[in-house]
């Protein structure tokens, strides 16, 4: 018998899980999800943003997972914490493949950046998707002008949520908070801003696409700045993602109102390139506008200065600069790009592998790619652990994990609590006139699980 931890119920932890049990080289195997959250699934829940349902649905695929009968969901256990290190994990199952995510935000490190209405864009993400955490997070959404730092996919969540309208969203599972300061939001102008051309942006044509179908919202782009690009005058070289982005962009650009947003429109999201941000101006009462140097193709990808400056006026700004993994206790880490050393998925501590250690997933590889680039990853990272099988099977000596989690001072919620948490959810949001409703905070998510544990 084979006792694997997962820990983390994202897409890299059950496309671990999944690979791990659907496979024939060892059979007798046993795999432990494990979850900080009483919730599975980690981003898919708590990162997709709420109108983008066809990805959302996704979590039926990793609920089959979750069902498998060699699979085991154990959510609200905190890997990490005190008497729950590596040491005692390694104690509880033979393997543990850490598949955390990169949990933080990475910082511009400009002055102003900690002004009150600036925030990192994942506050805002947690604050629209519930996420237990940001419980007391409020975006009262009184600005007129908000400016989105980054041109990857998140910057386009958030601009794209910022700019839709409440009853639009009234259907998803979003909490009621968020969903009454989208009905009450006085934002007209949001502002996304890239600091290199418009050929180097980090987003996907789909979601690039998707702005300019918003109901009452006008995409701006500027021709003139989108030309400093040569790769924009002359795409014939570049991967077919950022010619893709280039050709939407050049339709917006050659529109025949030119500039000028339709009337009627209430919102506009104005794409903007070659800007770096160096200061957020305001005071203590808070953000008033963003400090941008222009810069200029430097003919090998980057951007050097060019000693002039621009103001957007912004009284909300959101900081989508990219996820960040954290350290996790009892691993090696590399500052450098904020991941787990490792080969193949083993973990290596001062260049050897540490026995029965693997990573897979955002904490390995980085916060790049699509949800999908995850099962590739996973698949190779279980294909380390199931080789080394022969040497890890039995190792451990706790007995039944879950009992065992508990005795290290965690309070498991099983697969029962989690469906009774998504019942409670159902049952909220019918009660609010609306489908399924997420539960806002820890206590209400812990309340829902505690049903489950009585009534078996
Ligand atoms: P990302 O794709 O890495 O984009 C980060 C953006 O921030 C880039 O435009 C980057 O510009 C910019 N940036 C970084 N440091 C900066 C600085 N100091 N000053 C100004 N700009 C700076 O990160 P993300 O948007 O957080 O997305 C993370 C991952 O999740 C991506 O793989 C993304 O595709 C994925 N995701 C996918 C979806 C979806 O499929 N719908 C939704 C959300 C997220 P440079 O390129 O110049 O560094």
């Amino acid at each position: 018998m084979l006792r694997v931890a997962v820990i983390g119920s994202g897409p890299s932890g059950v496309y671990t899980a999944q690979s791990l049990v659907e496979q024939e080289i060892v059979p007798d195997i046993e795999v432990y999800v494990l979850d900080r959250l009483p919730c599975p699934y980690g981003l898919v829940r708590y990162g997709v943003a709420p109108d983008h349902e066809k990805i959302k649905s996704l979590q039926n695929n990793l609920r089959t997972v979750l069902e498998h009968p060699r699979v085991r969901f154990v959510g609200n256990v905190e890997a990490g914490a005190p008497g729950l290190g590596v040491e005692e994990l390694r104690e509880i199952f033979d393997a543990v493949v850490f598949c955390v995510g990169a949990a933080t935000d990475r910082h511009l490190g400009i002055p102003g950046e900690d002004l009150p209405g600036s925030h990192p864009a994942t506050d805002f993400v947690a604050w629209y998707s519930a996420h237990p955490d940001a419980a007391a997070t409020r975006f009262a959404l009184t600005a007129r002008s908000a400016v989105v730092i980054g041109v990857g996919n998140v910057a386009v969540d958030v601009a794209r949520m910022l700019s839709r309208a409440a009853a639009e969203l009234a259907a998803t599972d979003m909490p009621q908070g968020p969903l009454g300061a989208l009905a009450d939001s006085r934002v007209e102008d949001v502002w996304m801003v890239g600091r290199r051309g418009p050929s180097q942006a980090k987003f996907t044509t789909k979601e690039l696409r998707e702005l300019g179908s918003l109901p009452g919202t006008e995409v701006l782009v500027r021709p003139e700045e989108l030309a400093l690009d040569p790769a924009y005058r002359d795409p014939a070289g570049l991967p077919a993602v950022a010619r893709r982005n280039v050709e939407v962009l050049r339709g917006w650009a050659e529109r025949p109102n030119g500039g000028g947003a339709p009337v009627g429109r209430r919102r506009r999201i104005h794409l903007r390139f070659f800007l770096r941000p160096v200061e957020m101006l305001g005071d203590a009462g808070g953000v008033r506008a963003v400090r941008f140097e222009r810069t200029a193709p430097d003919g090998s990808g980057g951007v050097t200065g060019t000693g002039r400056f621009e103001e957007i006026e912004g009284q909300l700004v959101l900081r989508s600069v990219g996820y960040r993994g954290t350290p996790q206790p009892g691993l090696p880490f590399d500052e450098a790009t904020g991941t787990v050393p490792h080969t193949a998925g083993r973990v290596l501590a001062e260049g050897a592998p540490l026995p029965g250690v693997y990573v897979a997933g955002w904490i390995k590889r980085g916060p790049t790619g699509v949800i999908g680039t995850n099962r590739p990853c996973a698949k190779e990272t279980a294909q380390s652990l199931l080789a080394d099988a022969a040497t890890l099977a039995g190792r451990a000596t706790a007995g039944d994990p879950v009992a065992a989690l508990a005795r290290a001072g965690q309070r498991p919620v099983l697969w029962p609590g989690w469906l009774a948490i998504e019942a409670a959810e159902a049952e909220w949001g019918q009660g609010l006139g609306r489908g399924t409703v997420k539960l806002p905070d820890w206590a209400g998510l812990l309340a829902a699980a505690q049903a489950a544990d009585t009534s078996r």
